[in-house]
């Protein structure tokens, strides 16, 4: 493993993942529902695979009927527009949008500020862009930039901001001044973004706002989505980015050479999901509501500080009351202690004092599973 690698091994998830299968234990880690997504859109992907569309090398952009369904779900959702041809491009999951926008758009040596605890691919594109991450740390209770903190960590070095909204692990949704400020802050000093809306449909109050709707921000700006989360079809691996066409054009570039397409029929799927009436998404965001409630309450019953997310499927909680301190022993022994598995978020940090007491359990299972899950904790 080279140097730029070092330290980067084994992802957490598929670390916890396997030790909740080797256990038995519930997966309250990785972020996956156990209820796949709507009836019609599997159906949609079998047509497309029975009638042969997508069975060959799909365009490379993506097929033109998710790019365009794409652009209409920016224009429905956000009011933003965008040229289905020049400005959307198809990518295997939001993590290769990630991997390809950093790609694209960084130089060896570059700065890039995100918040830290930053989704753990972040470190490692950034990484392998060779590239230098500047972490912003979010801080308990409420876990809000601080904007100060972000104008001093802009150096003449900084060439990108690199944003994630609704935020995982902590739940944070950046609020109108965050996002005015950050975008004030990017137009001033002539910074990329790059954004990682993937739960963009999980924003449990107000709404979600893209960086791209503000003043100055669309001509700088790719926007990163997936079909994983607000569809519920994270083995599919359908993700997108949109932009302006010289941006989407270079992250296509890498894009080219790293997968080279997308998978097929999958595209035709969700071409068709994108285009659900909007009681599907209200009903999606509520159903996890209503979720978020019920391990919220459990967890704090169980002893642990609870921090409630505005958004995303992921609780933070401090288990600091629970006379523990160690995160990572924590979650490590949680399965022989009681059949649970969750994140340490000190895995998401490069300051890791700062998310040594925090653990992340998330809350896209079954009601019953995560009702077992509460039982069990409160038995520790
Ligand atoms: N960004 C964030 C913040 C995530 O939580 C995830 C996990 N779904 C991804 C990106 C990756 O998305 P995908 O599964 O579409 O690659
Ligand atoms: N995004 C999911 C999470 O945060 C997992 C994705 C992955 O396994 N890479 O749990």
């Amino acid at each position: 493993l080279n140097r730029r690698l070092n330290g980067l091994g084994t992802t957490i998830f598929a670390e916890m993942s396997a030790l909740a299968t080797a256990t038995g234990s519930i997966n309250l880690g990785q972020g996956f529902p156990d209820t796949d997504g709507p009836e019609e859109v599997r159906e949609a992907a079998v047509r497309a695979l029975r009638e042969g569309r997508g069975n060959q090398y799909p365009p490379g952009p993506g097929i033109p009927e998710l790019r365009t369904a794409v652009a209409e779900h920016q224009q429905r959702f956000h009011g933003l527009t965008y040229d289905p041809d020049t400005e959307v491009l198809v990518t295997a999951g939001a993590t290769e949008a990630i991997a390809a926008a950093l790609l694209a758009l960084l130089e060896p040596g570059d700065e890039v500020i995100a918040f830290e605890p930053f989704y753990d691919s972040y470190a490692a594109c950034i990484a392998m862009a060779g590239a230098v991450r500047v972490p912003l740390t979010l801080r308990p209770p409420a876990f809000r930039p601080d904007l100060d903190e972000l104008r001093a960590l802009i150096t003449p070095r900084t060439r990108l901001l690199l944003i994630n909204t609704p935020h995982n692990p902590t739940g944070l949704v950046l609020n109108a001044d965050e996002l005015r400020a950050i975008a004030e802050l990017a137009v001033e000093h002539d910074l990329l973004v790059v954004t990682d809306e993937v739960y963009e449909h999980l924003v449990f109050s107000g709404g979600h706002h893209p960086l791209a709707a503000l003043p100055g921000m669309r001509e700088r700006t790719v926007s990163i989505s997936s079909a994983g989360k607000t569809f519920s079809f994270t083995g599919w691996k359908v993700g997108w980015v949109t932009g302006s066409p010289e941006l989407v054009a270079a992250v296509r570039t890498a894009k080219q050479y790293l997968t080279y397409v997308s998978a097929g029929p999958f595209q035709y799927a969700v071409a068709e999901a994108l285009r659900l009436p909007d009681e599907y998404f209200d009903g999606f965001r509520a159903d996890l509501l209503r979720k978020r409630d019920l391990l919220a309450d459990g967890l704090a019953e169980a002893g642990f500080r609870v921090f409630v997310p505005e958004g995303t499927y992921f609780i933070t909680t401090d288990i600091t009351p629970l006379g523990e301190k160690d995160g990572a022993d924590f979650c490590r022994s949680l399965p022989e202690r009681c059949g649970v598995v969750a994140i340490p978020n000190a895995v998401f940090y490069d300051n890791t004092d700062e998310g040594r007491s925090l653990v992340r359990f998330t809350f896209c299972k079954r009601d019953q599973v995560l009702r077992e899950a509460v039982e069990r904790l409160r038995r520790l």
